[in-house]
């Protein structure tokens, strides 16, 4: 056994249930977390998540410095910071597994380099309930239906028999591997945008303790109903702190068997987690999804390029309150509630018919919570060429959606405050009310708040007739 151990942090901010970590510090004399910083990742493309990072780093140093373990923050391409350990180093490294194909790739290519470098290392299972290699149907191929995914998924974790040994030793000495860490702050973003964030949230361990806390003292009870609430705050909110492994979605399972009548809420909540166990299941056996359709016959959907339109979506400029409703918080927050994810979502692909990749993109680089295989899963279900997915023809209808689910228009009101006097009956359609109205309240379509930039009953029958025009959906 090697004096020295490195544990790589990757996405598990996190000293509980943090398996890599607690082996090391039972192990070795000295250990140092290694996070490493490869901008390729995050440059241009997921620019919420370098706030979210930064911080994570920041709050995850405090907590190691309790336990006497450097955190050494290098920048760079992760072969090369890794391939600059030699044998010589006497050291040992551990890592947890991450569920996305391309890191999977590079993994096995540094498993390849600690071989020839003669570097001992152990890898973990990370942060999943049943890892997707495990998880078939009985004739060994992978499933596309979640349903029967889920049912056999929670049966095989719930009589799983492995005994983990997950204490965190407190170590006597400090010692560092690198000679010079990069600062937090040079990770952030280089424009102002992310500042709003810190309103927001908190990125630590101890923030997402309180989450699920809250979760299950208050939340879970209700979720059945309040979950697709968006101006109740009726869902967990712990999908930022599950991506950068704050928490481990075993404790927030095992916190939710604690409850001792499991109602409806229950029920739902640890569906919503399946949800994300079968994404990862799906991108890592149909990689392919990452790139484009699941369901190859949409690749003959006439999908419409339309700089304009795409801009104004961003924004949240639609004219459709609710649509931009969403847009906004997902600006201000870095987060979107679900139910409004999925109206958004489907105004982009149908409304607009603008390719779900440019939607998918765009979350990426505005979610704090981004998770490739959830992100591009969703985007799939919604626009209909996913597995289990939505049917393009089922199209949300984005003045019935507001009416049904911000009834009050609270939510709708908070991101899009110029509408706050604008009658309920006219909220999701503020282009029927009078003139006349409009002038006294002073909010007038069309200067005040756009108008619609396309209509409704048009853009559907356009997007039924361009959906005929795809061959027989065969997935
Ligand atoms: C177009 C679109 C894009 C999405 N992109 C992402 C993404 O990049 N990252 C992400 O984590 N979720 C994504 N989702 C799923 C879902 O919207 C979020 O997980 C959820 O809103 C997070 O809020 P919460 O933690 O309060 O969820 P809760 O309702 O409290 O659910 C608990 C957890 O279950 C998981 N979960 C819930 N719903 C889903 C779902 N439909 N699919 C997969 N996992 C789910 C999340 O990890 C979540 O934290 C997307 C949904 C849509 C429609």
């Amino acid at each position: 056994m090697t004096k020295k151990s490195i544990v790589w942090i990757r996405e598990d901010f996190r000293i509980e249930e943090n398996e890599a970590l607690a082996y090391a510090t039972q192990n070795h004399e000295f250990v140092s977390a290694l996070y490493i910083y490869n901008s390729k990742n995050f440059d241009k493309k997921r620019e919420a998540q370098k706030w979210w990072l930064s911080k994570s780093l920041e709050n995850f140093n405090l907590d190691l410095k309790k336990l006497n373990i450097p955190l050494e923050i290098q920048s760079g391409d992760e072969l090369e910071v890794l391939s600059s350990i030699k044998k010589k180093d006497d050291v040992t490294i551990y890592w947890s597994k991450v569920y996305e194909p391309d890191v999977i790739n590079k993994g096995k290519k540094i498993r390849d380099l600690f071989i020839k470098n003669e570097i001992p290392y152990k890898y973990f299972k990370g942060n999943i309930l049943v890892e997707f290699q495990d998880m078939t149907k009985d004739d060994g191929t992978p499933y596309k239906v979640f349903t029967p995914f889920w049912k056999k998924t929670e049966q095989k974790y719930i009589s799983k028999t492995t005994i983990k040994n997950l204490k965190v030793k407190t170590k006597e000495k400090k010692v560092n591997i690198f000679k010079k860490s990069i600062s937090t702050k040079e990770i952030l973003p280089k424009n102002n945008w992310h500042k709003k964030f810190e309103k927001y949230w908190k990125p630590s361990e101890l923030e997402a303790k309180k989450y699920l806390e809250e979760l299950i003292k208050n939340k879970i009870k209700d979720y059945g109903e309040t979950r697709d609430i968006p101006g109740v705050s009726g869902t967990s909110q712990l999908s930022p702190f599950l991506k950068f492994g704050q928490i481990h979605v075993e404790t927030i399972w095992e916190k939710c068997q604690d409850i001792k009548i499991k109602k409806l809420g229950y029920r739902k909540y640890i569906n919503e987690l399946g949800w994300r166990e079968f994404s990862h299941s799906l991108i890592n056996y149909f990689p392919q999804m990452l790139k484009g359709n699941l369901n190859k016959n949409f690749d003959n959907f006439p999908w419409v390029k339309n700089e304009k339109f795409l801009k104004k979506w961003k924004k949240g400029m639609t004219g459709y309150p609710i649509v931009d409703a969403g847009m906004r918080e997902l600006y201000e927050t870095g987060w979107m509630h679900n139910r409004v994810r999925m109206i958004v979502a489907s105004f982009l692909v149908k409304h607009l018919r603008i390719h779900w990749i440019e939607g998918e993109k765009h979350f990426r680089n505005c979610l704090v919570d981004f998770n490739e295989a959830s992100n591009v899963a969703q985007w799939q279900w919604v626009a209909g060429c996913g597995a289990d997915a939505a049917p393009y023809f089922r199209i949300f209808n984005p003045i019935l959606q507001g009416e049904k689910f911000d009834k009050k228009g609270t939510y709708t009101k908070k991101w899009v405050p110029e509408l706050k006097n604008i009658p309920d009956k006219f909220l999701y359609k503020p282009w029927e009310l009078e003139k006349k109205y409009q002038e006294q309240l002073k909010i007038i379509v069309g200067i005040d708040y756009p108008e619609p930039i396309v209509d409704h009953v048009k853009a559907r029958n356009a997007a039924l007739s361009a959906f005929k025009r795809i061959k027989k959906i065969s997935f």
